[in-house]
């Protein structure tokens, strides 16, 4: 067996309703964990799972992807003891990196010595055992490897290193949102800093069937798939807006066309945000990135919304955008060519300070409310292609 020692980050902040954020860190935890020989034991400030030793790698990869564990340590175990630590620690030291550190923390305070003491006791007990081999010194700073260790009531543990996890708070303890998930780079990754910030979101996409292809819904679908990840439960929900779209190109101005679509979208996600009771929306709208997103376009768009729009990436850069897109491993999906809904009716000359007065004029010439009969939806679901699946 192997063990996984999960430390807590953001949960030690919290005070009385710390037990709250606990309880659905650790159900996160036990939902990863099914399917693998393993057995979770829950500590204060941190969980371990003793593991198969041929699924620990797995599992710890797939753990590096809670919100809500700050980092965690392949880890082996002893007993609390000198002798069975030390045996432990000659056994995990590597040779091949003679310039080491020892770190200990005694979470047992009972135990016979001070953290430092027993880091210099074990340093101590390294250098003995490996007499003779060269380069072999201790360095706390340019180290080429460390060994930590744990010391708990019952058990130690012991490890080279703590690998930085998702950190943020469990999912589920910062409320409900829909996401608009569109095909490309900014909204899959709005979707994960919403996750890490413990938001539980379903995935909101709106297609313009034939103009947008199958594979460009497979497209999204794979990028579910990817925030799946994260959470194994996300729903999502395509609503086919074919008919909406053609009738604005058709009769609305062509400077206000993308605007108009945008807000139908936010009276539609925000309408489904009640019927699932989501508290908000989240976009991955940045400041200035695009017409649709100066402040005046957002002002427009936000103002039709009865739930609060946030938008986790509104200060980004792009760069900084697809730096977080990678390391999420979303980009490689939203690179992949294919129209979406806004790109095949773009605009010629989009209107980029768009006010009030203006809008309205232009959405008197569309039906729009008949696009947004809540009853309809519901007995339309067919029709209107409320797209599940889990
Ligand atoms: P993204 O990379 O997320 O597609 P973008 O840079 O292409 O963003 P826009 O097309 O202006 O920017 O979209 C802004 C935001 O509006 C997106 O981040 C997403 O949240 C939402 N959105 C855009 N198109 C769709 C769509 N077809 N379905 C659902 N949401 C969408
Ligand atoms: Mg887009």
């Amino acid at each position: 067996m192997k063990s996984l020692v999960l430390r807590y980050g953001e949960i030690n902040l919290k005070g009385n309703n710390r037990k709250f954020f606990e309880r659905s860190l650790i159900s996160s935890i036990k939902k990863k964990t099914k399917g693998y020989n393993c057995r979770v034991q829950t500590l204060r400030n941190r969980s371990i799972i003793e593991v198969d030793i041929d699924q620990a790698d797995e599992l710890f990869e797939k753990l590096l992807k809670v919100p809500g564990i700050e980092n965690i340590s392949l880890a082996d175990k002893c007993e609390s003891n000198y002798d069975s630590i030390k045996e432990k620690v000659l056994e995990v030291f590597d040779t091949s990196k003679p310039v080491f550190r020892v770190s200990t923390k005694r979470s047992d305070k009972n135990f016979s010595y001070t953290s430092q003491e027993f880091s210099k006791l074990m340093g101590g007990e390294i250098l003995k055992a490996n007499d003779g081999l060269k380069n072999m010194c201790v360095s706390m700073k340019n180290y080429e490897q460390e060994i930590g260790i744990e010391i708990l009531k019952n058990q130690t543990y012991i490890f080279h290193k703590k690998t930085q996890a998702m950190g943020g708070l469990p999912i589920g303890t910062g409320g409900k949102a829909l996401v608009l998930l569109s095909g490309g780079i900014d909204s899959p990754v709005s979707a994960i800093e919403a996750m890490k910030r413990g938001v539980k979101v379903n995935c909101v996409h709106f297609s313009t069937p034939p103009y947008t292809t199958k594979e460009s819904i497979n497209k999204v679908k794979s990028l579910v798939e990817v925030l799946k990840e994260y959470d194994e439960d996300i729903k999502f929900y395509n609503f086919n807006i074919t008919d909406m779209q053609l009738e604005i190109k058709e009769k609305c101005d062509d400077r206000y066309t993308l605007l108009l679509m945008r807000r139908m979208m936010y009276r539609k996600t925000s309408l489904l945000c009640k019927k699932l009771r989501c508290k908000m929306i989240i976009t991955g709208e940045s400041i200035g990135q695009v017409a649709s997103q100066t402040i005046e376009s957002i002002t427009m768009t936000n103002m039709v919304s009865d739930v609060p729009v946030i938008r986790p990436l509104i200060t980004f850069n792009k760069q900084e955008i697809i730096t977080l897109a990678k390391k999420y491993g979303t980009y490689d999906i939203s690179i992949i060519p294919f129209e979406d809904a806004c790109t095949v009716f773009a605009p010629k000359r989009p209107e980029t300070k768009p006010e009030l007065k203006d809008v309205l004029i232009q959405e008197e010439k569309f039906d729009y409310k008949k696009y947004l009969d809540l009853i309809k939806l519901e007995e339309e679901k067919e029709k209107i292609n409320i797209e599940e699946f889990i």
